[in-house]
């Protein structure tokens, strides 16, 4: 087929009116389903099952000498020492330097912002709330619950470009001379939604950033450290890169084992500088006496080690590469050679990434909603909702069945199609 943009007004018309009855078919079959978050599949959730059961009795809640059913000595604060050494492994970084909290990276992305706005990064530090307007720099499209925290904490949110190594550095050189910028959010591992991962040159010129905010942190969100599916992409331990430069003050890593067992009742993490975990620990002290070790314990018990994390991770890969596989084949046969879209083909993480003609990712987005399928609303993937271009769509590919992502995926590329067709047939009318 010719591209869209060289079909006369005639072509498009008989085009449109062939992809509304396709439509209206798929109408007919009453799909309904939501894909508009990375939720694991069914099978997935499954595949941790044994943590259900793993931690039974009350001789199980023993570990080390500790019974996790109690608080426990002053040192659990920072969570169950085999569960530290196992996202020290996931960052790159000492277990000594990382603590394990709740269910959830984002919340302490939230409180490490909230830390950081209250009481400043480091003692002596003026608090980001007490300084003049204040700005993070947002690589886009990129996850849109990190721009939440930013829009509801009132700081400036700049869009920087995101490229196929990870940010354009150029721009994150030149903006943080400005020392409102006080920090910048990155998912250097198959990033959401581009699945990209950071180049060793892009984490080097991470590393050896000289901003003028003496309290600027990078907010190092490694979701998707070990979540790869095909190949065996490796991405440069910035924290040595960073220590090698005197800088290690300079980054807060998170991760969390929500796409590894169960997402929202899983075990997350921070990690950061001896002083910045000191830092923390203080104020942490007053928030909790500490964490679920239960649940801690029930995942060490369950995956062992880095290792066992890691075979885990390959079983998954088996039921997830199929699903990624199913949408690019759709968009292979459904999109292709149109010049109305272009799309990433991710190694790893749980999204891709789709722009679609410009001004017709909302278009889209409805579309799709009334054909039975919700999508991550289109604008999710920019700060303030606000896609320029209005071309992005993040697609979460992992929670429906194969059967029911394939039609979804088929459907998609119907909207997309429609949606030119509209667009360009408004344009020449
Ligand atoms: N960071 C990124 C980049 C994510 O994609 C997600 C989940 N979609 C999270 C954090 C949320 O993690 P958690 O469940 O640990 O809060």
């Amino acid at each position: 087929m010719k591209k869209y943009a060289e079909l006369s007004h005639q072509e498009l018309v008989r085009e449109k009116g062939v992809l509304l009855e396709k439509l209206n078919e798929y109408k007919s079959e009453g799909l309904n389903l939501n894909m508009s978050r990375g939720n694991p599949g069914a099978d997935q959730l499954a595949m941790s099952e044994g943590l259900l059961t793993c931690v039974a009795t009350s001789a199980d809640c023993i570990s080390r000498g500790t019974d996790t059913r109690n608080y426990g000595p002053p040192t659990m604060l920072e969570g169950l020492p085999e569960m530290r050494d196992i996202f020290g492994a996931i960052l790159g970084v000492d277990a000594a330097r990382v603590i394990v909290g709740g269910n959830s990276s984002l919340s302490m992305m939230y409180d490490a912002f909230s830390r950081a706005m209250l009481h400043g990064v480091l003692p002596g530090m003026t608090p980001w709330m007490r300084q003049d307007k204040i700005k993070f720099l947002c690589p886009s499209p990129g996850y849109d619950r990190h721009f939440t925290i930013c829009e509801r904490f009132g700081i400036e949110m700049i869009t920087v470009p995101m490229t196929a190594c990870g940010p354009d550095m150029d721009a994150v050189e030149e903006l943080v001379k400005d020392p409102a910028v006080k920090g910048m959010w990155c998912t250097p591992k198959y990033s959401n939604p581009t699945g990209i991962v950071y180049s060793d040159e892009t984490v080097l010129r991470l590393a050896a950033l000289n901003p003028a905010a003496p309290d600027f942190r990078i907010f190092w969100d490694n979701a998707y450290a070990v979540h790869v599916f095909r190949g065996d992409d490796r991405l440069m331990n910035i924290m040595e890169a960073l220590e090698r430069n005197g800088k290690e003050d300079m980054i807060y890593m998170f991760a969390s084992s929500s796409k590894i067992s169960f997402a929202g009742s899983g075990v997350a993490a921070f990690a950061a500088s001896a002083a910045n975990i000191a830092e923390c620990r203080r104020w942490l002290f007053a928030q909790t006496i500490g964490p679920d070790k239960v649940n801690q314990l029930r995942h060490t018990k369950f995956y062992g080690d880095i290792k066992g994390v890691e075979s885990h991770m390959k079983r998954h890969a088996e039921l997830v590469r199929p699903k990624f596989d199913a949408v690019m084949a759709a968009f292979d046969s459904g999109l292709a050679g149109l010049g109305i879209a272009d799309w990433s083909n991710p190694s790893g993480g749980y999204f891709i990434s789709l722009n679609v003609m410009d001004g017709c990712a909302k278009r889209v987005n409805d579309l799709m909603k009334d054909a039975g399928v919700v999508l991550t609303p289109a604008g999710a993937t920019f700060p303030y909702g606000k896609d320029p271009r209005d071309a992005n769509l993040r697609i979460a590919p992992t929670f429906p069945p194969l059967g029911e992502l394939k039609m979804a995926s088929e459907i998609l590329c119907v909207c997309v199609r429609l949606a030119a067709c509209e667009r360009l047939l408004d344009a020449r009318a």
